[in-house]
């Protein structure tokens, strides 16, 4: 038995930096000043795409209605 994970996922190359996700969740989004697009904090990075695994008590959920760009997705593990 493991404690069920969250996965929050930004796809860099669809945010239009209109920064909503640094205003909700700072502790998770920070803004990039060189690209004015928005940065998820102590990610994982593949290409494009940054994840970060939350504790399964994160509360994000408003996160992927929120970004403007459809850039942020979740998944729960
Ligand atoms: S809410 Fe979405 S589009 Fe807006 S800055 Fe964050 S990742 Fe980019």
């Amino acid at each position: 038995m493991h404690a069920s994970m969250k996965k929050i996922i930004q796809d860099q190359s669809k945010c239009i930096g209109c920064l909503a996700c640094v205003g909700l969740h700072p502790e998770l989004f920070a803004a990039d000043e060189t690209t004015g697009l928005a940065k998820m904090i102590d990610a994982k990075a593949e290409g494009s795409i940054y994840s970060r695994e939350l504790d399964d008590s994160a509360d994000v959920e408003v996160l992927p209605g929120a970004c403007c760009g459809g850039a942020i997705s979740m998944e729960t593990t």
